[in-house]
């Protein structure tokens, strides 16, 4: 696998690549942040996801505890009852940032939650004797599910819990078994998930509308467009290749943004938005009746999040307009979300309201409309004078 720092970005994968990174700070300030990517085979989606691992920081839990109990916040049936001398008496250890992954053959006791068989013989608390699945094991940190159009279609079970773990942030995940009382804990997972969602059984905003509403983000990857971006790609795969002997020196890389980690993640948790910005969500909202109350906190959410990965100052409403389109593709209706960015467009070279005067505001909302140009067109000021004349000669032969 190539590493996280060796793989290629472009304009159609940098969203990606910021959602990745930002939702790993979100998780580890102990606020889940569930992304979905959609795109076509081979965009790379799911190598960048996969590939972050690396990045993960370490976690303090209570030693030994497979739920990965913070110390200062237990949620497992064994720890949560337990008085801060006694989880004191048990100590702590570090782990990995866990990531897991679903597969589409994992069955509810999997995902959520089994009897333990070695120690139910002997379990005066039965609660003691539930084995956790992988929802519950990575508490604290990321569970990731490709093809989830897929599993929305095929396990309705799985498709609920994950509806439940992410219906609040922290979520909630219950883990029922026969003859065994049902237990409930908070879990806090941050899910990834990636689709093509022009294969079957197609998008999952069309298979599971509410599982789809639950993220808080998507991103749609685009194939690099330009032969220049090709170009830098073999580039990189070459040079990549020659410091895969070398993995130290990503490794490097990989522990100084570690550290950078820890820290965006403590400065994030001491942000907060400014009133301005949040009375424009809300004038968005209103204004373009949105429904959904998550795409807001979504926008609030991840706006923090981007300024505190770009190491803005402070807080700007180019950080907001970012977050629109990844908050909105999956919650509105297409025209809609272009009507709010035209909208913004037109209101920030007015220079109104918010009293933008800084040219590079609009340019976030420019990029985009580029690249609502796809498919091969091409706009007319990029297109050489002689070759529209010769196009409409082509047009209309009489003329010539
Ligand atoms: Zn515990």
């Amino acid at each position: 696998m190539k590493p996280y720092f060796g793989l290629a970005r472009y304009d159609g994968n940098e969203p990606l690549f910021n959602l990745v990174e930002m939702s790993i700070i979100s998780t580890l300030a102990g606020e889940p942040f569930h992304l979905h990517a959609e795109g076509l085979r081979g965009t790379g989606k799911t190598t960048i996801m996969r590939a972050s691992r690396e990045l993960l920081p370490k976690i303090k839990r209570i030693a030994g505890c497979i739920y990965n109990c913070d110390p200062k916040a237990p949620i497992c049936p064994i720890h949560r009852n337990m008085s801060p001398e006694e989880i004191a008496a048990l100590g702590t250890e570090e782990i990995d940032m866990p990531f897991l992954e679903i597969s589409h053959s994992a069955k509810v006791g999997t995902v959520a939650g089994s009897i333990d068989l070695a120690k139910i013989t002997n379990a005066d608390n039965p609660q003691a004797a539930l084995l956790p699945g992988i929802i519950p094991q990575a508490h604290r940190g990321i569970i990731f599910v490709d093809e989830i159009n897929r599993l929305a279609d095929t396990s309705p079970e799985i498709t609920d819990i994950l509806l439940d773990v992410m219906g609040n942030k922290p979520g909630r995940l219950q883990i029922e078994e026969a003859g065994l009382p049902t237990v409930e804990i908070t879990v806090q997972v941050s899910v990834w998930a990636a689709s093509n969602p022009d294969e079957d059984p197609g998008p999952l905003e069309e298979v599971r509308r509410q599982l789809s509403d639950r993220f808080d983000m998507v991103v749609f990857m685009g194939r690099p467009t330009s032969e220049d971006m090709i170009v830098k790609m073999l580039e990189g795969s070459d040079r990549a290749k020659r410091v895969y002997l070398d993995p130290k020196a990503y490794e490097a890389k990989n522990e100084e943004f570690r550290k950078q980690i820890v820290e965006m993640a403590h400065s994030y948790r001491n942000t907060e938005l400014p009133d301005f910005l949040r009375n424009f969500i809300a004038r968005i909202y209103i204004k373009h009746n949105l429904e959904s109350i998550r795409a807001i906190e979504a926008i609030q959410q991840g706006a923090v999040l981007y300024s505190t990965l770009k190491k803005h100052k402070q807080i700007m409403i180019n950080d907001v307009i970012e977050m629109l389109p990844l908050a909105l593709k999956h919650r509105v209706e297409g025209d809609t979300l272009l009507k709010i960015m035209h909208g913004l467009e037109s209101r920030t070279s007015r220079d109104s309201i918010l009293n933008i005067k800084d040219r590079r505001s609009a340019k976030p909302v420019k990029e985009r409309e580029e690249a609502i140009f796809d498919g091969g067109a091409r706009r007319l000021k990029d297109i050489g004078r002689q070759e529209i004349i010769a196009t409409e000669k082509a047009l209309n032969p009489k003329d010539a």
